[in-house]
């Protein structure tokens, strides 16, 4: 038996973990959900999925929690309990499935911890990569992608010498404005950039998926699990997100892996990897598919993409610039406060007053992540 933390299971990510897990009772136990604050929805996981405690990052809402529950289960709440509880020995496996830069901390803690991560939350990776990594080597601990396109490669590698690998490419639906000129762009809704075709997702993902920034911060992604640099990682429109991710070898042979849109198969995949398990998720009917199409994604259309790749390049505290300032500017986006190629604008400004620090520590990834934060906030301000 294997107990799990999950790290936002009230997400979209921590909803299809609990599915997955309640799948094979006699393997996996969700011993623990964290939440940020949708008490409603984690009061509910507690009557279904009977874990043996439950976290509360707002502490507010932890405390109604704990009125309401009434002493019937642990609830965690305060500053520094995540980072306690991802080390607790009663657990083997970390669903690091947070959004955003919150992330980073807990999942660290447990990689530390020994403790074996399906990783949801890219932005981690983004923003520390090579510490993670590093991290991971010294631990002896394996980070197992939950992404669909990380998996995907995963899947592809299986068997295969890594010095093998001529390109890994990653596949993007090109969202809900793939063919949406940019004079069209400049006046969408918010409602229209969550309308994403092919996945239910998270807000925060579904706006990066509209702007292709999911995509951009993927590739920083595979390039720190893979260990590939970012010539060999090319990013492919795929609108029918059935290939989700694709190997090509030094001798010219491709491989692909298929399947319908759904987060369960990936994560199932991330648990009992590298075994396979029986699901009964829906199967592509390649009678039905249709045409597959494939394009190169436009740059101009997608400025966000331009900007992961050359945060990637630049290395160093770019790549938290890049996603702190995302964060914010997709949140004011949100917010009706920006327009949707705002975002990209704002990230671009915020990026080019940023000096790169190289082989930055935590402190200074934090330091950098705050700064971006007060940054982005005050040139959105100054926008009429
Ligand atoms: P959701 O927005 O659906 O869920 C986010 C989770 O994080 C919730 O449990 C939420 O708690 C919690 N949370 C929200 N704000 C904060 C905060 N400020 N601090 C700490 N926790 C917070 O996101 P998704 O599940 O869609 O995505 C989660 C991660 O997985 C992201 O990094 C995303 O990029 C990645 N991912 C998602 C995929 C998907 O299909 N959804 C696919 C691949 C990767 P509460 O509900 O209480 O607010």
């Amino acid at each position: 038996m294997k107990n799990i933390v999950i790290l936002g299971s009230t997400g979209s990510i921590g909803q299809s973990s609990l599915d997955v897990i309640s799948r094979f009772p006699e393997r996996y136990r969700a011993s623990y959900l964290v939440a940020h604050k949708n008490i409603d929805l984690l009061q509910q996981q507690i009557d279904m999925y009977n874990p043996k405690g439950v976290a509360v990052i707002d502490e507010c809402a932890g405390s109604v929690l704990r009125k309401l529950t009434n002493g019937s289960i642990e609830i965690l709440t305060g500053p520094d309990f995540m980072e306690e509880l991802v080390q607790r020995d009663d657990i083997d496996i970390v669903i690091s499935s947070l959004v955003g830069f919150a992330g980073l901390r807990p999942t660290i803690k447990a990689i530390e911890a020994g403790k074996t991560i399906a990783l949801a939350n890219k932005e981690t990776l983004v923003v520390a990569g090579e510490m993670i990594m590093d991290l991971a080597r010294k631990n002896n601990v394996s980070i197992v992608p939950v992404d669909s396109e990380h998996s995907a490669i995963l899947q592809c590698l299986v068997g295969e010498d890594l010095t093998s690998v001529a390109k890994v490419i990653l596949t993007a639906s090109g969202g809900p404005f793939l063919n949406t000129s940019i004079e069209t762009l400049k006046t969408v809704t918010v409602d229209e950039a969550l309308n994403h075709p092919n996945w239910r997702m998270g807000n925060k993902i579904t706006i990066d998926s509209a702007t292709l920034m999911n995509k951009g911060l993927e590739v920083i992604e595979a390039h720190h699990l893979f260990g590939l640099p970012p010539d060999k990682i090319e990013v492919v429109i795929h609108p029918q997100s059935i290939i989700h991710s694709m190997v090509e070898f030094i001798d010219g042979s491709v491989k692909a892996q298929l399947g319908v849109p759904d987060m369960k198969i990936p994560i199932q995949y991330a648990l009992t990897y590298p075994e396979r398990s029986n699901s009964n998720f829906e199967r592509v009917d390649f009678r039905k598919t249709g045409m597959m199409e494939f394009r190169e994604p436009d740059p101009e259309q997608f400025p966000c993409l331009r900007l992961a790749i050359e945060a990637l390049q630049k290395g160093g505290t770019m790549p938290t610039v890049l996603n702190a300032a995302n964060e914010i500017a997709v949140q004011a986006f949100l917010n009706n406060e920006i327009s949707f190629m705002q975002i990209s604008g704002c990230i671009e400004r915020v990026m080019s007053d940023h000096t790169t620090i190289m082989n930055p520590p935590l402190d200074v990834i934090e330091a950098t992540d705050r700064e971006t934060r007060k940054q982005t906030r005050s040139f959105i301000e100054s926008i009429d």
